[in-house]
C-alpha cells in the first residue's frame, strides 16, 4: 500500500473525475473513496481514463453503515465494484464500528468471504477504537490490514497506534491535515515550514510519514494536490518531530466512534 494516497471525501461525483485524474497525473497511485461519498463512479472513470495499469493502482472503498450485516454487505460490495468499474479493490473497509448495532463481526465475516473470493485484496476497518478491534480480532480469522482513523497533530492517537503496531495493523490517518482548519497556521508548524523552505501542509504530511502513518490528504486544487505528494525530498529533524508531537490535544474534528451510530 502506498504510504501516501489521495482522499476524495466531499468531492462531488462530477468533480471527482477531474480531481482523481489530476492526482494520478501528479503521481498518486492510491485513491481512498467510500460508498457514502457518492463518488465511486467519478473515481472509476478517472481510473479507466488514466491508462495506468490496474496493478499499479491501490483503490480503497468502504462499506456504509446502513449496509452492515452479512448479506447486505455482499450486495453493497457488488454495487461499489460496479460503480468503480473494477473487478476487485485493493482494500475494503468497514466505515464505522457502530457498537450499538453489534453487526461488525457478522459484517467482517462477509469481508472475509469477499477477500477469499479475490475481490478485495485486503480487508480492514475504519474508526475502530481499541475495544472494537479487540472484539473483532477475537471473533474473526483475518487481522484487519488497516485501521483508518482520524489522526493529525491535534489528535495523535498514541494508544491506537501502539495497539496497531503490536497487531501488525497499518495506521491510516484520515483528515491528516486537520481538514486544513487552523492546524496549518499553528506557529510551531509555520516555523518548521520556514526552516525547511516547505509549506505547513508538507510539514504535517512529512511528520505523519516519519511516524509511519499512511496518509490520504484531500484537495481539489491542482497546485495543492501536487504540493501534498511532494513530501519525500526532505526530512524533519528529531526536534521538529518532537515539537509537532507536543501539539497533541486529543481533540477530534469528527464524531466519537464510541457513540456514532448514524445510519
Ligand atoms: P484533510 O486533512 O486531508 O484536509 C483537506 C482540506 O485541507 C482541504 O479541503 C483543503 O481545505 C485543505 N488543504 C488540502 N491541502 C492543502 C494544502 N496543501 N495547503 C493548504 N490547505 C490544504 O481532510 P479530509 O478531507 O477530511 O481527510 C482526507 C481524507 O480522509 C478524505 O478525503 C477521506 O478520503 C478520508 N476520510 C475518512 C473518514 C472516515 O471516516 N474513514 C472521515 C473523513 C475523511
Amino acid at each position: 500500500m502506498p504510504q501516501l494516497g489521495f482522499g476524495v471525501w466531499q468531492v462531488p461525483d462530477d468533480e471527482a473525475e477531474s480531481a482523481v485524474a489530476t492526482a494520478l497525473e501528479a503521481g498518486y497511485r492510491s485513491i481512498d473513496t467510500a460508498a457514502v461519498y457518492g463518488n465511486e463512479e467519478g473515481t472509476g472513470k478517472a481510473i479507466a481514463a488514466s491508462g495506468i495499469a490496474r496493478e499499479e493502482l491501490f483503490v480503497t472503498t468502504k462499506l456504509w453503515n446502513t449496509d452492515q450485516g452479512y448479506d447486505s454487505t455482499l450486495r453493497a460490495f457488488d454495487t461499489s465494484l460496479e460503480k468503480l468499474g473494477l473487478d476487485h479493490v485493493d482494500l475494503y473497509l468497514i466505515h464505522w464500528p457502530l457498537p450499538s448495532k453489534g453487526l461488525a463481526v457478522e459484517t467482517y465475516k462477509a469481508f472475509e468471504k469477499i477477500q477469499a473470493d479475490g475481490r478485495a485484496k485486503s480487508i480492514g476497518v475504519s474508526n475502530f477504537l481499541p475495544e472494537h478491534l479487540e472484539k473483532l480480532i477475537s471473533e474473526t480469522s483475518v487481522i484487519p490490514a488497516v485501521n483508518q482513523i482520524e489522526l493529525h497533530p491535534h489528535l495523535q492517537q498514541r494508544a491506537s497506534r501502539e495497539i496497531h503496531a503490536e497487531q501488525g495493523i497499518a495506521t491510516e490517518a484520515w483528515s491528516p491535515l486537520g481538514q486544513g482548519k487552523g492546524l496549518l497556521e499553528v506557529p510551531a508548524i509555520v516555523a518548521i515550514a520556514q526552516k525547511h523552505g516547505r509549506t505547513p501542509a508538507q510539514v504535517v504530511l512529512r511528520w505523519h510519514i516519519q511516524l509511519g502513518n499512511v496518509v490520504i490528504p484531500k484537495s481539489v486544487t491542482p497546485s495543492r494536490i501536487k504540493e501534498n505528494i511532494d513530501v519525500f525530498g526532505f526530512e524533519l529533524d528529531p526536534e521538529d518531530m518532537a515539537a509537532i508531537s507536543a501539539l497533541n490535544e486529543d481533540r477530534r474534528l469528527g464524531p466519537d466512534p464510541a457513540s456514532f451510530d448514524v445510519a
